[in-house]
């Protein structure tokens, strides 16, 4: 092992090209081995450069050094602990603004860096023109542009590290964080200056125990003297809340990003004279200022006309088929319950559900289109002017889209968005992108009280209303709850191609496959549970007597009026069971929060039980609807709907806008628990959607009934 003069760590973010820069550097004298007591793989190699001996140490890829992920641990604590003489910073020139937040946060710490400005090739094939010297003026760095996979610019780059490490001092790196917040900084480094065993630079320690970093705090606790400085952060964050809003690190990740924004409209310049490719003509017209947005609802409203009118055919085969067998096991069971809870509880409640797997499987196929063919990521450009007038970026949409499929994807896919407000606001709004489980409850109503020819449009406008509702929704929260500054769109836009019926075929199946799994084990659970309360108690107290009446009715001489007669009461007997049962009993006293929206206790019932999974609503109906018959009748649910007057087209409608907003599913919620870590924040999504869902059905149905509907 030669004897060592610099040591110099590569750090940047994954797929920046550090091991290829590394290798370049290093050629065969490599070494592999694990970091201390983790086991992330940590590469060394040694170069002999002029007079000088470099130990080369690739650090593991991050986006930030926030401690979030082991292998952000890892890289700080190599640059804190270890003391690298120099820091090489590799910079994906084609990804530039993203990989400039990692380098704010490495000259924060203050140590020796070197920026290292790769794939230039790429950027200048993406007309990107990237003004490094200017770059490297704003930063107060050296820097260096590269190619590595060419080994260009290796060179250069190591003179400058040589350089830099003899003649040491940097000017140091501050980044300002406000008036306000900096004061309060400047008090925390006077209040660490009486610690005497600090290796890490004081403003940063400060800055990270203001973001409330758990290493940095735990560090602090265990020095002789900590507590009093603990004290103190802890009494700045009560002063700042009140000022900044309630988190402090997502207000200085904020000022970091609108840093780095800045320097990167600065110092990139895109132009745009390359010819033109089909694909750009496409993008053209499909992202044009003016006809962009419309030609994106206008195929939008095709999608769900397509899913509507071609969907509902094979959604008839299979309910018929439903149906068929229903009567078939019907036939084959003795009178009893457990004949009830298969008929009316599997039957009636399961079948309803997997009936609409044709009309799933097109919209999956519609959105799995926009998304292989490269549509998608042009809509977030589009609705970037939309989004951005919200206070959102254009990339928000993408999880939005998505949450047509699902929400829990949707909600998982904020993940892609670096500024952690537009984070929060998109993870809360996304519920209201109706999601593929709300599809079913659309077709059912909107195809039992709409003519044909409207229905299609009548379920577009319930999309819409949740379109309009996520922006309007987001805008006030990131105004009221979550401020700050928008951030530029940067975004790559891939070539348009031809999806792989392969890709699409894969993803139709996963998709059959999930939803049938849910329906087998959720909604069958549901259902079970749903005919379990709508069956017991099954003794009504005061109620007709059943055996009377009906040796009453055998009495009659008349066939017809008999026949006549033993329907009207076997239907009494069913709906006052039915009425008195657990369900019943618990619906009517739910009763008067939904009366005004013009919906009865079975509705209520259905949306009480389908916070478990949207489509429970349909399920709870038909189980609710088939007990509700008397013996030996098996009609859709759609013509059950049709025959109960409490539906009108209106209550249906109505019904529609309530169970698009309410409060998202179980598993939802679950995500968005996980995801924003907050338990605030789910209850917060769970009672906005439903208070709103309330109003804004009471208002549909109101305004409805007052205009004659
Ligand atoms: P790391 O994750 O940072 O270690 O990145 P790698 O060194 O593994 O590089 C990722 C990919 O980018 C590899 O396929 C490299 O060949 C490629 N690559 C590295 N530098 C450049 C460059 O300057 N231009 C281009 N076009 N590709 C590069
Ligand atoms: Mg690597």
């Amino acid at each position: 092992m030669p004897s060592v003069n610099l040591t110099v760590a590569l750090a940047g973010n994954p797929n920046s090209g550090k091991t290829t820069i590394f290798n370049n550097i290093t050629g065969s004298h490599q070494h592999v081995g694990n970091y201390p007591g983790v086991t992330v793989e940590r590469r060394e190699g040694f170069r002999r450069f002029e007079d000088k001996d470099l130990l080369l140490i690739d650090l593991p890829g991050t986006y930030s050094l926030t401690a979030h992920s082991l292998d952000e641990v890892v890289a700080r604590s190599v640059i804190i602990d270890e003391k690298p003489d120099i820091i090489v910073n590799i910079l994906d020139a084609s990804n530039l603004e993203r990989n400039l937040y990692l380098a704010v946060q490495l000259l924060e710490l203050g140590r020796p860096v070197v920026l290292a400005l790769n794939m230039t090739d790429v950027a200048e094939e993406m007309g990107l023109e990237v003004d490094e010297s200017l770059l490297g003026h704003k930063l107060g760095t050296p820097i260096v542009r590269m190619i590595g996979n060419r080994n260009q610019g290796t060179e250069k780059l190591l003179k400058m590290v040589t350089t830099v490490a003899v003649e040491g001092h940097q000017q140091p790196f501050i980044l300002n964080y406000g008036s306000e917040i900096e004061l309060h900084i400047k008090h925390i480094i006077d209040a660490l200056a009486l610690l005497t065993e600090v290796k890490f630079p004081r403003r940063w320690l400060a800055i990270k125990l203001l973001e409330g970093d758990q290493d940095v705090n735990s560090a602090i606790t265990l020095m002789p003297e900590g507590a009093a400085v603990l004290a103190l952060v802890q009494k700045t964050w009560i002063n700042l809340k009140t000022i900044v809003g309630d988190d402090l690190a997502i207000v200085i990740a904020e000022c970091r990003y609108h840093f780095v924004s800045t320097v990167y409209r600065e110092i990139v310049l895109t132009q745009s004279h390359q010819p033109q490719t089909t694909s750009d003509k496409i993008d053209h017209l499909l992202t044009h200022r003016i006809w962009g947005l419309p030609l994106f609802f206008a195929i939008m409203w095709l999608l769900f006309n397509i899913v509507f009118t071609i969907g509902a055919y094979p959604q008839e085969w299979i309910e018929t088929g439903i149906g068929l067998l229903s009567d078939f096991v019907a036939e084959y069971m003795t009178d009893g319950d457990l004949k009830s809870l298969v008929i009316d509880g599997v039957f009636g409640g399961v079948g309803s559900v997997v009936s609409f797997l044709p009309n799933i499987l097109l919209l999956f196929l519609g959105i799995a289109l926009l998304e292989d063919t490269g549509y998608m990521a042009r809509c977030a450009f589009v609705m970037d002017r939309v989004m951005r007038a919200v206070g959102l970026h254009g990339k928000s949409f993408i999880p939005l889209l998505i949450g047509f499929g699902c929400t829990v994807p949707a909600i998982m896919g904020t993940r892609t968005l670096e500024n952690p407000r537009d984070r929060m606001v998109t993870i809360l709004v996304s519920p209201l992108m109706s999601c593929s489980a709300r599809l079913p409850v659309y077709l059912l109503l909107t195809s039992a009280f709409f003519q044909k020819y409207i229905a299609g449009t009548v379920m577009f406008s319930i999309y819409l209303l949740g379109i309009l509702l996520a922006f309007t929704l987001a805008m006030f929260f990131r105004k009221t709850l979550f401020p700050g500054a928008a951030e530029p769109f940067v975004m790559e836009m891939p070539p348009y191609h031809f999806p792989t019926l392969r890709s699409i075929l894969t993803h139709m199946w996963e998709r059959s496959a999930l939803y049938l799994k849910k329906a087998g084990t959720l909604i069958l659970v549901a259902s079970i549970l749903v005919w379990f309360i709508t069956n017991y108690p099954s003794e009504v107290p005061n109620g007709i007597n059943f055996e009377q009446a009906k040796n009453q009715i055998e009495e009659y001489h008349d066939l017809e009026q008999q026949q006549g007669a033993m329907a009207q009461l076997e239907k009494e007997h069913a709906a006052e069971k039915l009425a008195n049962s657990y369900a019943g009993r618990f619906g009517q006293l739910i009763e008067p929060a939904i009366r005004p929206l013009g919906f009865d206790w079975k509705i209520g019932v259905g949306l009480v039980s389908a916070v478990a999974a949207k489509e429970v609503l349909i399920s709870t109906l038909g189980t609710i609807y088939s007990v509700g018959q008397a013996e030996d009748e098996s009609t859709a649910l759609q013509d059950a709907l049709l025959g109960d007057p409490v539906f009108t087209p209106l209550v249906a409608y109505t019904l529609m806008v309530f169970t698009l907003i309410y409060s998202p599913c179980l598993a939802a919620l679950a995500v968005i628990r996980r995801e924003t870590n907050s338990w605030k924040w789910t209850f917060f999504t769970f009672g906005y959607s439903t208070v709103l869902a309330w109003i804004l059905a009471f208002t549909t149905y109101q305004v409805g009934t007052l205009l004659g509907f």
